[in-house]
């Protein structure tokens, strides 16, 4: 791990064909927990390389899907085998480039190497076989997935490795061909792992990896009418302008747009729940991460008969959590991604401080937060998520109380704000709590216990409404989305036999 602490990384867009050196786009990486540490460099891709590799892209579709899903899924298996092996190198990147705390790196490898293995093995049993169907006799008929073309993968900065790999992977092993763009913050690990992607089989033109400015790679992407279709994980402002923008098309086939975007979490807690469980499980869906998951909750709505004590017992918690250096297995809250995230943050706890809402704030070293993009925790208290205009994506708390007959008024103010990711509740009544889970109109629900994202294969991912068009990742019809379906009936009487 150390000898990858200090290592300075430099790489240009890897694409299906030589990219030359190009200074004027190079861009220096720092770490946002100590802007004096520089982590490499990265070279962007302009716009016109951008259309060349979609060219790349389209003219290898065909032999790409052709290519018997067995052998596709075979390179995923070796890249997950790479993950693993390369798996210090790349948590240290994800920490000195994102942030991340080291111990978030170890799930966050994980999770890839979750979604590659389990990726892998859906391809082969939704893409492999053909599914007969009856027919009259003398006829066959025949039920195929094929890939739908070419792909382009847009993804944030949060999850860098595994949600990247995530959206990356499902595409290609679908049978497309796959333009990735990373976010702009995380390019350098992206980069590595499309790397190991590459030695692990994957042909350089099948998945391409475009580093640079989102609006300007992004409007290439949505613009090009040999685009099939577009697997984007962000925010819902730019989901939108990519939909605008594949919508605007003329001579384009219509596109797939697959949409992971933001959620407003909330979870209800009634007067039965225990509140040390409680709090303990707020702590961790609000704070771990610095609170920079899609699936952190960011309003709480407690009792108010049990409010005081739940307070009480979360103002002790955020007393004892330790902000720092990510790289530190002590601390339990690192940076924020960068400046222009800390300034925004900021400029929202200033307000609602102004309001005199503060509840609850975690003492900082100074010495230490001020190297860096750093927020300390802090919990508010509001009168209701409908005071919110939209997601704060970092470490911060709200706090609303209800009485027990307003219920079901706060759920339909949860609900109209339109946003569907996560919710929670916490009760030991079994009838509120499912009545609460059924009236909700959310992605996922978690029942007494902490918010979390994906567990691959077991708690697939994804939002209703504002939060995204489904299908969930890691859940079994994920790759139905990067396929279409062909049927074959054939005269089987009239075959020469050959
Ligand atoms: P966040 O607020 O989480 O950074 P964004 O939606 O801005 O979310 O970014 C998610 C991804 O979308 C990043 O890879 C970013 O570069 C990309 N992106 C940003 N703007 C556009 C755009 N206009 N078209 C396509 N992609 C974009």
């Amino acid at each position: 791990m150390a000898r990858f602490m200090d290592k300075q990384y430099y790489y240009r867009p890897l694409l299906g064909f030589d990219v030359p050196e190009d200074d004027s786009q190079v861009k220096k990486v720092i770490s946002p927990y100590d802007h004096e540490q520089v982590v490499g460099s990265i070279q962007w891709t302009t716009a016109s390389q951008a259309e060349k590799a979609v060219e790349a892209a389209w003219k290898a579709f065909p032999g790409w899907d052709a290519t018997p899903v067995e052998e596709r899924s075979a390179i995923l298996e070796r890249f997950a085998d790479k993950l693993e092996a390369n798996m210090a190198e790349l948590m240290a990147l994800c920490t000195r480039e994102g942030g991340k705390l080291l111990t978030d790196g170890v799930d966050e490898i994980r999770e890839a190497v979750d979604f590659a293995r389990y990726y892998a093995a859906r391809a082969r049993e939704v893409f492999g076989e053909a599914t007969l169907l009856p027919g009259p006799t003398g006829e066959s008929n025949e039920l195929m997935m094929m890939g739908r073309g070419v792909f382009a993968t847009i993804s944030p900065w949060n999850f860098p490795v595994a949600i990247f790999c995530g959206q990356t992977i499902a595409a290609a092993v679908a049978g497309n061909t796959v333009l990735a763009k990373p976010a702009e913050q995380t390019s350098l690990v992206a980069s590595r792992v499309i790397e190991l992607l590459h030695e692990a089989g994957m042909p350089k033109d099948v998945v391409q990896l475009l580093p640079g400015d989102g609006p300007t790679v992004g409007a290439v992407l949505s613009s090009d009418p040999r685009i099939t279709g577009i697997a984007f994980t962000g925010s819902t402002h730019t989901a939108q302008i990519i939909n605008r923008s594949l919508a605007a098309r003329e001579n384009a086939a219509l596109p797939t747009l697959i949409a992971e975007t933001g959620g407003l979490n909330a979870m209800i807690v009634d007067s039965t729940a225990l509140p040390e469980q409680v709090v303990s499980d707020v702590v961790g869906s609000s704070f771990q991460s610095a609170g920079q998951r899609c699936s952190a909750l960011r309003v709480l709505y407690v009792q108010e008969d049990v409010a005081d004590r739940v307070i009480d017992t979360l103002k002790g918690a955020m007393a004892e959590l330790s902000v720092g250096d990510p790289s530190l297995l002590s601390t339990d809250v690192g940076p924020v991604i960068d400046e222009d995230a800390r300034k925004g943050l900021q400029a929202h706890i200033d307000k609602l401080k102004g309001e005199n809402r503060l509840v609850a704030e975690t003492p900082v070293d100074e010495s230490i937060v001020s190297k860096g993009s750093f927020i300390a925790p802090t919990a508010f208290k509001i009168d209701g998520i409908d005071t919110l205009e939209t997601e704060q994506f970092g470490p911060i708390l709200h706090i609303a109380t209800f009485k027990a007959s307003e219920i079901d008024q706060v759920i339909d103010t949860i609900n109209a704000k339109g946003f569907g990711l996560t919710f929670g509740v916490h009760s030991r009544n079994e009838s509120f709590t499912r009545h609460v889970a059924g009236r909700i109109r959310v992605g996922n629900v978690y029942v007494n216990r902490n918010i979390i994202g994906a567990v691959v294969g077991v708690q697939p991912f994804g939002g209703q409404g504002f939060s995204g068009t489904g299908p969930k990742a890691g859940g079994p019809h994920y790759l139905l989305r990067f396929g279409t379906e062909q049927t074959r009936t054939i005269n089987t009487a009239a075959l020469g036999g050959n």
